[in-house]
């Protein structure tokens, strides 16, 4: 039985990869690809003419029997279309099964915007929380938001140029305006790091429509760490952002009860101006 690699790639710039990695990619007997045209093109870069098999979010169960045929005879190596596999790209349901059915699996090092974000950010990297893509609709964006308010962690999310400056405003209404950074490009021409308040961010991106791939960074809770009672402050944002979405007084407090470390009767009874 071959070995599961998991093979970072790089996110823009193609020196980005490992001299592990492009031995790996040379060595396997198959490369199951996210998308095989672009993953063509990194190894044409480095001369590489190992076989190809796409591996993507609509056949990642069907393709599973193929690629365990193949680790019967030899090493396959994972690669998504750009970072790590498995970091908001399939990966997982295929590493779980290989797991189950007694395959090794080695993780290699390398690329992720998440953690390149993170770490040019300034903001703290002792404790992170990487959420993905943030939900799209509004009411969801808000709950996911709710829930985040009051973890002591620098949150890390995946956004899309169109969405940045919605979700920057959501944001700001849900947890205050913290210290953030918009990480656009990173690796790329026109890599950016703006740093700001969420309202800092959300002013500038409205006046200069972002463009590319983005990866966002919010400062933590500094004031109502997790578990603890959120401040007055805080809560009464929340209570007037759903009051004003056209949620009821009851069902908001409801909610925020369940987050916020107060109790029920005393959020529906706050005075909001
Ligand atoms: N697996 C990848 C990783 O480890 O970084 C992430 C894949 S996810 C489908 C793609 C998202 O990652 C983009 O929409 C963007 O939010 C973020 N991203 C990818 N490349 C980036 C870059 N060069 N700069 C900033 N963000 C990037």
């Amino acid at each position: 039985m071959g070995t599961l690699y998991i093979v970072p790639t790089p996110i823009g710039h193609l020196e980005d990869i490992t001299l592990r990695a492009l031995r790996v990619l040379r060595e396997a007997r198959l490369i199951a690809a996210e998308d095989t045209r672009i993953t063509r093109k990194l190894l044409t870069r480095y001369e590489i003419g190992t076989p190809l098999t796409s591996y993507h979010e609509h056949n990642k169960l069907s393709k599973l029997e193929a690629i365990f045929d193949a680790l019967a005879q030899g090493d396959v190596a994972l690669v998504s279309d750009a970072g790590t596999p498995g970091i908001s790209d399939p990966g997982f349901e295929l590493i779980q099964e290989a797991l189950a059915r007694g395959v090794t699996v080695v993780p290699l090092p390398g690329p992720s915007a998440a953690i390149a974000a993170l770490v040019g950010s300034g903001l703290p990297s002792d404790r992170f929380l990487f959420v993905g893509f943030l939900p799209r609709k509004a009411a969801a964006l808000r709950d996911a938001l709710l829930e985040l308010a009051p973890l002591r962690a620098t949150l890390i999310a995946y956004e899309s140029p169109n969405r940045l400056v919605a979700t920057l405003a959501a944001a700001r209404n849900v947890l205050g305006d913290r210290p953030a950074v918009v990480a656009r490009e990173l690796s790329k021409l026109h890599e950016e790091l703006r740093r700001g308040t969420l309202d800092d961010l959300a002013d500038h991106f409205r006046d200069n429509p972002p463009r590319g791939e983005i990866t966002l960074v919010i400062g933590g809770a500094t004031e109502a760490p997790a578990g603890e009672m959120w401040d007055e402050a805080g809560v009464r944002r929340a209570l007037a952002d759903r009051l004003a979405q056209g949620e009821s007084r009851s069902a908001a407090a409801r909610a925020l009860a369940e987050v916020s470390g107060w109790n029920r009767r005393d959020v529906y009874n706050l005075d909001l101006d």
